[in-house]
């Protein structure tokens, strides 16, 4: 956004992908949890310029009506993946497929975290790249970072984003 406006950010993946862990590390203030009366939990956090929502996605679709609300005007879109999760790929996949076919985010700049580099399991975040299909998306920008929530690095994503 322009200056002195709130980049607004939703984080989104499978349960278990290590959100919670890199919005920790995105984010130094404490993080407060929202829990709305439709029975999803969101975590949010202001910052330094930027307000975040964080969510699990997957196994809610009954819910998804209610949290689709929260995508209205999202300056950026981050997907967190278990880079050594395999049995998950194809699930998360297809989560992210259909988030990218949302109205509201339709031209919202993608980050793709490939997480849990640090496991000797994990696979490269290329590959993961190729397998989200990532190149085929014309509409917006993207970009994938290989990185560990737990260790820290590669967290610090490239895209234009004031953090510190
Ligand atoms: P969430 O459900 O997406 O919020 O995931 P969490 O942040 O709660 O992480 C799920 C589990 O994965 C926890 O046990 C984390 O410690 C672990 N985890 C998160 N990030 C990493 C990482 O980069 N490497 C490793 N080895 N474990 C991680």
């Amino acid at each position: 956004g322009s200056p002195g406006q709130e980049l607004r950010i939703v984080l989104l993946g499978l349960d278990n992908a290590g959100k919670t862990t890199l919005l920790k590390r995105l984010a130094s203030e404490e993080v407060s949890t929202i829990t709305p009366t439709q029975g999803f939990n969101i975590k949010s956090v202001h910052s330094h310029g930027f307000k975040l929502n964080i969510w699990d996605i997957g196994g809610q679709r009954a819910v998804r009506p209610y949290w689709r609300k929260y995508l209205g005007s999202t300056d950026l879109l981050i997907y967190v993946i278990d880079s050594a999760d395999q049995k998950r790929f194809e699930e998360t996949g297809q989560e992210l497929a259909e988030l990218t076919e949302e109205e509201s985010l339709m031209g919202v700049p993608l980050l793709v975290f490939a997480n849990k580099q640090d496991l000797v399991t994990a696979a490269p975040a290329a590959e993961i790249a190729e397998g989200l299909s990532l190149h085929t998306y014309r509409d917006r920008e993207w970009q994938i970072q290989a990185c560990s929530a737990l260790s820290g690095e590669g967290v610090q994503p490239s895209l234009p984003l004031r953090m510190e």
